[in-house]
C-alpha cells in the first residue's frame, strides 16, 4: 500500500513525486512509455517568464520563474544551465508589448552584448528585444533525478476504482491518494469539462560551428551551444496528435521548418542533426494550468441546491473525487511552472492549504454548468 500514487512521468508527476518524497511519503509513480516520454523528454526546457502586457498567466509566470530557477539551482545545479536569455519579439505589435513590459517588470533587466547582437540576422535587428538572467534543463535528466528516490512502474494505468477508502489502480496497487499527470496523452478519468487540447512540438539537437552563449526566442528557442552541439525547439503544431492522425509525423519537413525559423534570426554554420525529440505539450482554454481536487460532475449536477447561473461562486459546494488531484495545462511553460505547482498541490495535500481558483480544476466545471 502507497501514501500516494502518481500517473504520469513528465515533469509535473516528477515534481511532485519529489516534493512528496521529500516529505516522507511511500510514492509510487507509472508511465506507461516510461520517466520524460511524453511532452517533457521534447522540451527545450528554459526557464522564462511570460514576457506579455499582463494577466493572470503572467504574474504566476513571474513568480514561478523565480522561484523554479531557484529550485533547481538549489537542489539540482548539475542539471542547470545558467545562461542570459535574450527575447526577440517577431513583429511590431510585440515590440510595442516588450517595451511596455520592461517599463514595470521588477525583474532585473540585461542589456545584450554587441558580440550577441553582432550575431542576429538584420531582420532580428529590426525588433525590440530584452534580456534578463535565465537557464536551461536537462530535460530527461532532470525528470529522472526528480523521481530517483520513488517507486516507479513502466506500466499504463487503464483502472481506478474507489473502494473503501483507498484508490485501486490496475486491479493491483494500492494507494491513499492519487494524482493525474497525464498531459496530453490520456485522460484516465472521463469529465466534460476538463478540456485540454495537446500541441505537437519537435525539437533537434544539432552540431555546428557557430558559437552561442545564450538562449535566444524569437519565431523558436535556439538554445546555448556545448561542445559544438546546440538545441532548435518549437511547439506549434496544432494538427498533429500521435493517436489521431492516422499519418505518421513527417521530420523531414519538422526539420526544415525548425531551420528555416532558426535562419530568420541567425546564421547557423555547418549544421548536422543528431538527434530528435518530439512531444505533445497540454494547454487550456484559458492558458493557465490546473491543479487540484477534481470535481464529480454528475454528481454535483444532481444537487438541487446549487444554483449554476451565477457567475462568482464558492467552488467549496461542489462534490469532488475523494482524495483525486490533477497537475496539467502547463502548455510551453511546464519546466517553469513545474516545481512552483507541485509545491502548492503538495501544500493542499499534506496541510489542506487552498488552491486559488485560479489554478483549481472547478473554475471550468463552473463555466461549463453555467452553459448547461
Ligand atoms: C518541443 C517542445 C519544446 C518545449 N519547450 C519548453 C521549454 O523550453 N520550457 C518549458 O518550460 N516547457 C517547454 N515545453 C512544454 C513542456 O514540455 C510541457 O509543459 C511539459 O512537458 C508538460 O509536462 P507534463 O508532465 O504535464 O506532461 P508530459 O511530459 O506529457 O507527461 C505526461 C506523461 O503521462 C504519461 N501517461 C499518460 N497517460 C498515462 C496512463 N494512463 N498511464 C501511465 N502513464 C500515462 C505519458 O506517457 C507521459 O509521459 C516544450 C514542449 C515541447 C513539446
Amino acid at each position: 500500500m502507497y501514501d500516494l500514487a502518481i500517473i504520469g512521468a513528465g515533469i509535473n508527476g516528477c515534481s511532485v513525486a519529489y516534493e512528496l518524497s521529500r516529505a516522507g511519503k511511500k510514492v509510487l509513480l507509472f508511465d506507461s512509455q516510461g520517466v520524460a516520454s511524453g511532452g517533457s523528454g521534447a522540451a527545450g526546457a528554459f526557464i522564462s517568464p511570460k514576457f506579455s502586457k499582463s494577466g493572470e498567466l503572467k504574474e504566476l509566470l513571474h513568480d514561478a520563474f523565480l522561484y523554479s530557477m531557484e529550485f533547481y539551482e538549489k537542489n539540482f545545479p548539475q542539471l542547470l544551465t545558467k545562461a542570459p536569455l535574450l527575447h526577440i519579439a517577431k513583429d511590431e505589435e510585440e515590440s510595442l508589448m516588450l517595451k511596455e513590459y520592461k517599463k514595470t517588470t521588477t525583474l532585473k533587466l540585461q542589456t545584450p552584448s554587441q558580440e550577441l547582437l553582432n550575431q542576429l540576422l538584420p531582420h532580428a535587428k529590426e525588433y525590440e528585444n530584452i534580456s534578463l538572467d535565465a537557464g536551461v534543463v536537462d530535460a530527461q535528466k532532470m525528470c529522472e533525478a526528480m523521481s530517483k528516490n520513488v517507486y516507479f512502474k513502466r506500466e499504463k494505468v487503464e483502472s481506478l476504482v474507489y473502494d473503501n477508502g483507498m484508490w485501486i489502480i490496475n486491479e493491483t496497487y494500492s494507494a491513499k491518494d492519487v494524482i493525474l499527470a497525464t498531459g496530453a496523452y490520456e485522460a484516465v478519468i472521463e469529465e466534460p469539462y476538463i478540456n485540454l487540447r495537446g500541441i505537437w512540438g519537435h525539437r533537434i539537437d544539432i552540431k555546428t560551428s557557430t558559437k552561442n552563449d545564450c538562449s535566444i526566442h524569437q519565431y523558436l528557442s535556439i538554445s546555448p551551444s556545448q561542445e559544438g552541439v546546440l538545441a532548435l525547439g518549437a511547439t506549434h503544431n496544432v494538427h498533429y496528435h500521435p493517436q489521431r492522425n492516422s499519418e505518421p509525423y513527417d521530420i523531414e519537413d519538422g526539420r526544415k521548418e525548425l531551420l528555416q525559423k532558426a535562419s530568420k534570426t541567425m546564421a547557423l554554420e555547418d549544421i548536422e542533426i543528431l538527434r530528435d525529440y518530439t512531444g505533445l505539450r497540454s494547454g487550456s482554454v484559458d492558458y493557465m494550468p490546473l491543479v487540484g481536487n477534481i470535481v464529480m460532475s454528475k454528481e454535483t449536477l444532481a444537487c438541487k441546491n446549487i444554483r449554476f447561473d451565477v457567475k462568482k461562486r464558492e467552488y467549496d459546494e461542489f462534490t469532488y473525487y475523494p482524495n483525486l488531484y490533477m497537475i496539467n495545462g502547463s502548455a510551453g511553460y511546464g519546466f517553469v511552472l513545474g516545481p512552483y505547482l507541485a509545491k502548492i498541490l503538495s501544500e493542499h495535500i499534506l496541510s489542506a492549504k487552498k488552491i486559488d481558483n485560479s489554478l483549481s480544476p472547478a473554475r471550468f466545471f463552473a463555466r461549463w454548468a453555467r452553459r448547461l
